[in-house]
This record gives C-alpha cells, sequence and structure tokens, in this order.
C-alpha cells in the first residue's frame, strides 16, 4: 500500500471542500445585506443583473451541498404547491398551449428536475497515487427561454445551474416575460429568506434582443445555455463563448406494419396533442406504410382525433403557414395567430365545428406539404402514406432536417427498430409511446426543457453545467523511483 488511507481521506477532505462538498455547514439565516440583496433577481439592466448574480454566485461558493439542496428545495416547493397559480399566469400572458399541461410541466419539474444528487466525482487509485475528477460550477450563466415554456424553462435551468453552484442571468422570451420575472422573485424570495442569499436567478423583465446580445457580450457571463429556434441557436453558436444550445426539432413518428395501432393512435394523440403540440419533442409529422395507412387513421377517429378533408386541411394551410423572405430563401412559417391554439379553433379555420374538448386534428398529406416539413406548433399532424418501412424512415430522416432532435417509431420489429435509430441518430428516440414519455412526463427519466442536440449534451442536467478539474496526489513510488516501504 503506497498511500496510507489517512492521506487518501485528507486529499478527498481537501478537493471536497473546493468544490463546496463539505460537510454542510448551514448558512446563517438571513447574512449581511449585500449590494443587490431585496432585489429578489428582477432587473431592467444586464450589468446590474450580472453583478448582482456575481455577488450571489460569490456567497453560494462560500456554501456546502446541502444549502444547494436547500435551495433547490425552495424552487421544486414553489414550482409543486403553486403550479396552478403560476401556470395559470403563463397561460394569461402568452395565449399558446393548453392550461393543464402548463401546470402539470410546473408540477413534474418540481418532482423530477435533476438536483445535486446528479454531481458524482470520479476517483482514480493505484501505484502511482490518486487522482479525483471534480465537477466545478462555471459562474453566471447567460440564459435565453422560449415562449413556448418560459417559467418551465427556467425553472429547470434554474434546478440544473444551482445544484452545480452557479448562478443565472435569463433574457426570457418578451411574450413570457412577466411570469418568468414573477416566477424568479418568488424563487429568489424564499432562497433569500431562508439562507441569506438573494439573486442566484436573475431575469431580465423587459428582454430584447439589445439585452441577449448583451449578456452574449458580457465579460462577467462564462457560459450560455439557449433555449429556442434556430435564429437564437445560431446566434449562440457565434457569440464567441462557449454555448450549450438546446435548438429546434421537428419530430417524425413513423409506424411499420408490425404496430399495435390502437396504442399507436392513442400515443400520437397524446404526444402531438400535448400542450397544442409546443412541444420541441412532440410529434410534428406522421410516415406510415401503406398496408396500414387506412386502419391506422380509423385507430386515429376511434381514439378521439378528428380527420380533416383535403379540402379542409388546404383552408386551415392557408391559415395557419405565412410565406417570409425572399425569392429562393422564400419559405413557409407557422402563423402567429394559430401557434399553440386548441385543436377547436384550428378546425374552425378549417371550416369545421369539433368539441372544445378535442386533443389533436389529422389528415391526409403529400410530403411536400408545409405541414411535414415546418414545425408547425399547432395541434394538425399530417399523415403521409410510405411503400414500406424503408421509404418512411428515409423521409424521416430527410424531414427531421438534421436536427438530431427526436424521432419516435411505432413498431414491434426490432430490426425496424434498431435501423431507424442508427438512421435518425436523434437526441432522444421513443419506441411504441408518446414522445413526452422520453422526457419522464409518463416515462421513466429526469425532466428538463433544454434538450441540447447541436452541441451535444442531450437532457441537460446538473453535470451539463459544470468544468471538470482534476486534482492530483503523487506516490513516492513515481517520485523515488522505487517502491516505497512502509
Ligand atoms: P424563438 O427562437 O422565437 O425564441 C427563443 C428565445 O430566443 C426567445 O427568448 C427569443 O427572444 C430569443 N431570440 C430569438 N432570436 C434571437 C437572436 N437572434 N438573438 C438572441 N436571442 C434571440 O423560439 P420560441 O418560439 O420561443 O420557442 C420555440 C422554438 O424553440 C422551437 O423551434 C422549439 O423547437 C425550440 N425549443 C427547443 C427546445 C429544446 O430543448 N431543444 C425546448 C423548447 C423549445
Amino acid at each position: 500500500m503506497q498511500l496510507t488511507e489517512d492521506l487518501i481521506r485528507s486529499v478527498v477532505a481537501q478537493v471536497l471542500a473546493e468544490v463546496g462538498q463539505a460537510p454542510a455547514v448551514p448558512g446563517p439565516p438571513c447574512a449581511a445585506t449585500r449590494g443587490y440583496a431585496g432585489r429578489h433577481g428582477v432587473f431592467t439592466d444586464v450589468d446590474q443583473a450580472v453583478a448582482a448574480a456575481r455577488e450571489a454566485f460569490e456567497q453560494l461558493q462560500e456554501r456546502g451541498l446541502e444549502d444547494r439542496r436547500r435551495i433547490i428545495g425552495h424552487i421544486r416547493r414553489i414550482s409543486i404547491d403553486q403550479c396552478v397559480e403560476l401556470g395559470t399566469m403563463e397561460m394569461e400572458e402568452t395565449r399558446i398551449g393548453r392550461l393543464e399541461h402548463k401546470i402539470e410541466k410546473l408540477k413534474t419539474l418540481g418532482e423530477k428536475a435533476p438536483g445535486v444528487e446528479f454531481l458524482r466525482s470520479e476517483v482514480y487509485s493505484g501505484d502511482h497515487g490518486l487522482a479525483v475528477i471534480e465537477h466545478a460550477p462555471f459562474g453566471v450563466i447567460g440564459a435565453i427561454t422560449p415562449v413556448t415554456h418560459s417559467l418551465p424553462t427556467i425553472t429547470g435551468n434554474a434546478v440544473n445551474m444551482i445544484a452545480a453552484g452557479n448562478a443565472v442571468v435569463v433574457n426570457p422570451h418578451p411574450s413570457g416575460r412577466r411570469v418568468a420575472a414573477e416566477g424568479v422573485r418568488r424563487f429568489n424570495e424564499a432562497i433569500h429568506r431562508d439562507l441569506g442569499i438573494d439573486n442566484l436567478i436573475c431575469v431580465i423583465a423587459e428582454p430584447t434582443l439589445e439585452t441577449a446580445s448583451a449578456i452574449f457580450a458580457h465579460r462577467g457571463i462564462s457560459l450560455i445555455c439557449v433555449t429556442g429556434g434556430p435564429a437564437v441557436a445560431r446566434a449562440a453558436l457565434n457569440s464567441g463563448k462557449r454555448a450549450i444550445v438546446a435548438g429546434p426539432g421537428n419530430p417524425p413518428v413513423v409506424v411499420d406494419e408490425t404496430a399495435d395501432l390502437d396504442r399507436a393512435a392513442r400515443s400520437i394523440i397524446r404526444g402531438g396533442g400535448y400542450d397544442n403540440n409546443l412541444l420541441c419533442i412532440a410529434e410534428k409529422e406522421v410516415f406510415v406504410v401503406e398496408a396500414v395507412f387506412e386502419p391506422l387513421l380509423k385507430a386515429m377517429q376511434r381514439a378521439g382525433a378528428v380527420r380533416l378533408s383535403s379540402a379542409e386541411i388546404e383552408r386551415l394551410t392557408a391559415a395557419a403557414m405565412v410565406e417570409v423572405g425572399e425569392g429562393a430563401a422564400r419559405h413557409p412559417v407557422p402563423a402567429k395567430e394559430l401557434l399553440g391554439q386548441d385543436a377547436a379553433v384550428l378546425a374552425r379555420a378549417a371550416g369545421r365545428n369539433v368539441p372544445p374538448g378535442t386533443e389533436l386534428l389529422f389528415g391526409e398529406t403529400d410530403e411536400s406539404h408545409p405541414f411535414v416539413s415546418v414545425e408547425q406548433m399547432m395541434p394538425f399532424l399530417p399523415f403521409v402514406r410510405c411503400r414500406n418501412v424503408e421509404e418512411a424512415i428515409e423521409k424521416a430522416q430527410h424531414y427531421e432536417h438534421g436536427f438530431r432532435h427526436t424521432s419516435i417509431i411505432h413498431s414491434n420489429n426490432v430490426r425496424n427498430m434498431s435501423r431507424m435509430g442508427r438512421i435518425m441518430d436523434t437526441t432522444l428516440f421513443v419506441k411504441n409511446g408518446p414522445s413526452m414519455a422520453a422526457l419522464g412526463l409518463g416515462g421513466e427519466g429526469y425532466l428538463s426543457f433544454s434538450i441540447a442536440g447541436p452541441t451535444g449534451e442531450g437532457v441537460t442536467t446538473p453535470l451539463t453545467f459544470t468544468r471538470e478539474r482534476r486534482c492530483s496526489m503523487i506516490d513516492d513510488l513515481w517520485i523515488l523511483g522505487k517502491p516505497s516501504t512502509e
């Protein structure tokens, strides 16, 4: 034995103390007031927000893991206990999606967002000594969040980032800024009251593209995490800073001839209709092999979805898609008025009345239809007929646009599942269930609404927001060139 146990213990204790994993000494209930204490994270000025978050980060560094757990506990508690009030606030402000799902997203985040338990150190010990790999915080992170889940994205990011020892400054989507500020204010107030640290989560109350750029460029921001569509993903990747990019998706579904069609139909309705199709992982277009095309459409109707005729689909498309750009760059995008609206509202635009509780509309289109290529974020799904499973997978790959975000298959043929998994190479691949099951909403696993495809981190966790550090203790064997004797 080259290293005594005492020596190992002392190195491990030193490393743990450095990363804030020393035996927890809870902080004073109300520490001395600092410069920005009492603001509860709501700022209009980016410089002030970054300075306040830095101050909070420095205070957090003086605390142990147990305090991080307590801080996250407050965020979880508020997210669960106040999910109805905050979910309703988000619905009233953004006016997209479905209230029951706004509420469920906040509640499930409170339960399933990964926290401090995700931090692990790796230890290598051998003849030459000891190496400990520790996961240290970055400092102050700059986050950009979408309108589709304004407060849920902030909540998940805050739990992950604080568990890892960071503070965060958020530029929310302007159309979800009020609920973002109110949620952040409540989180900070509870944390401040209990632990004496304010402003661990800062939010820009009047966010603009300029404030987003100021966060990207700020010297006090060590890392960027963006959740949104193609423009913000590009901006983050061009920012010159390390960026974690949770970008857009256009998740295809493949249904082959071996699928359980009633189960496939129920899953497609549950996933495609969830929060009116706002989720980036939600089913957006369905490729079905010819042999089961009509039976699957009948199963969809039996399960409660409403089938539109070709004429109705064309009327809906005229209202739901608008052309933007010039010349060769001209392309369709979803119309704001119908984005995230109820199926009954889309049906009216198609010239049809459906019961108000209808979750999903669907119908047959060909592959060139805008509802196939565009990430529609509304509860109408196009179904495309394919000769066989090979063609269905090929089209799925094409219309996923190389985002490598999410794909779904309904099949009982393992070869087809493996083949699709390999070809699609998506961050999330779901078999025989609704898309949200992959995020722990009705399935196994943990939940975050930032799924980093382009930069490869996947569903974000506290480890996503850490830097690796190595602490090495070298044994006598190497220094002296001979085995040491006890
Ligand atoms: P969006 O791209 O319009 O906005 C997202 C955020 O980026 C907003 O805060 C917006 O103000 C900001 N933004 C936009 N352009 C910017 C720029 N050039 N510079 C700086 N900031 C900019 O998206 P949205 O409508 O709010 O959300 C829907 C999109 O987000 C969809 O494409 C969806 O797939 C994607 N999304 C992805 C994930 C994921 O985890 N991968 C999660 C949720 C949403």
